[in-house]
């Protein structure tokens, strides 16, 4: 798979389509993400990417009173996508680990420990950032960040 430039939008939709509908369809996703979320890179491996945080975001979610997935998308001198959850977020005692391979606080079988770790490679390779917070009214906040590409390249 080349590199090539590419829209991030149609990909968030895809992944929220290949998780969300098919395992909880009654999440209530919101997306703000503007015109022209052009990156460059592998786009089958940013899929994954996305595919693992709104997974993450819908474990978080489970069993909680709402659920909603908020994304917004900005572009700049680097595109910048922002993911926010309406589960506990994340405990601060974790929050240094959740990148390390086979880190999990899901029950066997649940979850691998994987998919942040994974993920994380994906976005050094595209020199790009992963950052995970709190939000101040609660739940998780996942900011991924990829160089802009144009559309003209
Ligand atoms: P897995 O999903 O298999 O547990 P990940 O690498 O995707 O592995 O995530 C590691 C851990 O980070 C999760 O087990 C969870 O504790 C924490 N985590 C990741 N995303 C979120 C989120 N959106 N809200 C709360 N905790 C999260
Ligand atoms: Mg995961």
């Amino acid at each position: 798979e080349a590199w090539e430039a590419f829209d991030l939008a149609p990909l968030v939709r895809s992944a929220l389509e290949w998780v969300v509908k098919a395992q909880r369809p009654t999440i209530e996703t919101q997306f703000d993400l503007g015109d022209g979320l052009v990156v460059v890179g592998h786009p089958g491996h940013i899929h994954q990417v996305l595919m693992n945080l709104v997974q993450n975001a819908l474990d978080a979610m489970e069993g909680q009173p709402v659920q909603r997935l908020d994304i917004t998308g900005r572009a700049g001198e680097a595109v910048t996508l922002t993911l926010r959850d309406t589960g506990p977020g994340i405990a601060p005692d974790i929050a240094s680990r959740i990148f390390d391979p086979f880190f999990t606080t899901k029950a066997v079988g649940k979850g691998t420990g994987l998919g942040l770790s994974i993920s994380y490679g994906i976005v050094q390779e595209h020199s790009g950032t992963l950052e995970a917070a709190n939000h101040p009214e609660g739940g998780a906040v996942m900011t991924l960040t990829l160089p802009a590409g144009s559309a003209a390249n």
